[in-house]
């Protein structure tokens, strides 16, 4: 396969321990059975050995684009994190919006792979096809925001420039630091963050102009393909109609009353199923209504699904971008905490320090539950107590007293604690916004995602609770088990390619599967059907899984909190419900071809793995 199109066949492999740095192309064979972002980057951490320690030198962290990534293609700005996680000790990739992926692409790179450790605090500097590494001591300790104001005034300011960087988190080994682009955007899941704070990685500048985006390599093709994903993205029936859909008016938290209202908001760590009318203050229809100020956007996307709101006075001033679904909840809802104010200022510190913003708050949460049941010695944490939640972040950034406990993350914290009990983790990550008592597929997708609890390697919500599927609006029974095995992995196969390309997930609402494979045969000249696209899926998911299994997740290992599948939802829409996990995973498992949750060899044959 002819790497051409979106392509720049070139990715910096970038020595921290010895400074040197060698451009390779891709490998044709590479390209073809991971096409690049997600899967190139967990070939890469696949190659470089299952059993690393995430925390070691010998660890690789890559920052990948795909061939779509930074050209014409719809909603094409996003860019693929990928390393061993050491919060779950699984692989994992993580994604950022904004423009850095884009601007990578425009500077030449399909990506930049980072081994080794610095001796002192380095950051990359990436322009014109080339990566050159400065000191970075004056930087370390700074905070995310201040980091890219002095870097963007050090590099000629903020135009054609983007700066991804991680805070005090990150460098104080928080397993769930992350790595943040261009002050919000954060590549937020598995403490990718903390790999890079063990390399003495602080940051990447990276420069690229628009005027030096890749160029279709059919262009005629590529009018044609464009102009029908357009138009399935503009369409009214679907979410992502600009300044019609839901989530163009509301952003993802335009969810807020509809998981609130089915009984599938977890709330004070899950121990309820709903928020009841606290919900609404917490809601993206709230936030329009009161703070909202203005809808940012990324690289080439119309839908503009970023909320940037102000709040002018009181405690919780601030002025930031945006109130996302996920942390609203997280901080919100989970943690019994009803004031919006209080979460954008939070969502913000959490930006600023470089967190999780989804394991920040359910690791608090899960304290809070500790603190409930009397086990925090009179100390603790109440529900709702937002000033206490504000320092408790603040201790964990530093490492300060319980801080130290609760940085290694909601599954290893709340063992520590003694009670793994409370944690509503996965593979020891955190869980998102979505009950499983009361969306059953995404109970299943919890516990099946290869990078632990995750609602975006199958985002089953689309067809149990909107109803926008790949340009159908055909919806699914949420209370119903019947059916998800199958379910789940066609959307975590639907997944894993669009994050091979890599375009935003948002694109799956609207656009068909025809549309996706147009597009990218436009693009890189290669002849491409729907069904490449979802071999490619599965393939990478069976790579991903197949790691793990080399690591140890074997039979056992696919789970969910006990409370989702012993303790009835007592919440309308829900009420009575638990998970039936055993039986989907009968179903998943069969449909996948696998064994208990391991990749037999065939399959790994089959799939051209090995
Ligand atoms: S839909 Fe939202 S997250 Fe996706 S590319 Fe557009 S603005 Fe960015």
């Amino acid at each position: 396969m002819p790497l051409g199109g979106g392509y720049t066949n070139r990715v910096a492999w970038i020595d921290l321990t010895g400074g040197q740095i060698e451009y390779k192309p891709i490998a044709e064979e590479d390209a073809r059975k991971y096409i690049g972002a997600r899967g190139l980057g967990v070939k890469y951490v696949f190659d470089n050995g299952p059993q690393v320690d995430p925390l070691s030198p010998e660890n690789i962290l890559c920052f990948m684009n795909g061939p779509l990534t930074g050209t014409d293609v719809n909603l094409s700005g996003r860019m693929a994190v990928c390393t061993k996680s050491p919060l779950t000790g699984t692989v994992t990739d993580s994604h950022h919006g904004g423009w850095s992926a884009a601007r990578l692409k425009w500077a030449g790179f399909d990506g930049l792979v980072f081994k080794g450790k610095a001796d002192k605090p380095v950051y990359a500097y990436v322009e014109n096809g080339q990566v050159t590494l400065h000191d970075a001591s004056d930087l370390w300790g700074k905070h995310v925001h201040e980091t890219i104001k002095i870097l963007q005034e050090r590099h000629g300011g903020a135009k054609d420039l983007s700066v991804i960087t991680i805070g005090p988190a990150g460098e104080n080994l928080v397993k769930f630091g992350c790595w943040m682009n261009e002050n919000d955007r954060a590549s937020g899941r598995g403490g990718t963050g903390c790999v890079g704070g063990s390399k003495h990685l602080k940051a990447i500048v990276i420069k690229g102009k628009h005027a030096d985006r890749p160029k279709p390599a059919d262009k005629e093709a590529f009018k044609a393909a464009q102009k029908v994903a357009l138009a399935q993205l503009t369409d009214e029936r679907f979410i992502t109609s600009p300044r019609k859909g839901g989530l163009s008016v509301y952003g993802t938290n335009s969810l807020m009353n509809d998981t609130n209202a089915i009984g599938a908001l977890p709330t004070r760590n899950g121990q309820e199923a709903a928020f009841g009318d606290d919900a609404e203050t917490l809601s993206g229809e709230w936030v329009k209504a009161n703070i909202l100020v203005n809808d940012p956007t990324c690289h080439a996307c119309p839908v503009a699904c970023k909320k940037e709101v102000d709040v002018k006075e009181g405690p919780w001033k601030v002025h930031m971008e945006s109130v996302e679904y996920e942390p609203a909840w997280s901080l919100g809802a989970m943690c019994g905490n009803p004031d919006a104010n209080a979460v954008a200022w939070m969502i913000d510190r959490a930006n600023d320090w470089g967190y999780d913003a989804i394991e920040i708050g359910v690791v608090l949460a899960m304290y809070m539950e500790y603190s409930q049941r009397g086990y925090a010695n009179g100390d603790g944490l109440a529900w709702g107590d937002t000033h206490g939640m504000a320092e408790v972040m603040r201790k964990i950034a530093f490492r300060e007293g319980i801080g130290d406990i609760l940085a290694e993350g909601t599954g290893k914290a709340a063992k520590k604690l003694g009670h793994p009990e409370f944690a509503m983790a996965c593979k020891d990550q955190a869980i998102p916004a979505y009950d499983p008592r009361g969306i059953k597929g995404m109970g299943l997708g919890y516990a099946t995602s290869n990078r632990g609890a995750c609602h975006l390697r199958g985002y089953t919500p689309a067809a149990e609770v909107v109803g926008n599927v790949l340009n159908s609006t055909g919806k699914t029974d949420p209370l119903a088990w019947e059916g998800k095995g199958n379910l789940v992995m066609i959307f975590q196969n639907v997944h894993t390619f669009t994050d091979c390309l890599d375009v935003c997930k948002f694109t799956t609402f609207a656009e068909s599967l025809d549309s996706f494979a147009a597009q990218f045969a436009a693009i890189t000249g290669t002849p491409c059907t729907a069904g490449d696209l979802l071999t490619v899926g599965e393939r990478v998911y069976n790579l991903e899984r197949h790691y793990n299994n080399l690591n140890g997740f074997r039979e056992g290992s696919d789970t969910l909190p006990k409370r989702f599948l012993e303790e009835p939802s007592t919440m309308p829409g829900s009420v009575g419900q638990v998970c039936e996990l055993d039986k989907m995973l009968v179903e998943y498992y069969e449909k996948r071809g696998w064994v208990n949750g391991v990749v037999p060899e065939a399959k790994l044959k089959e799939l051209e793995i090995i």
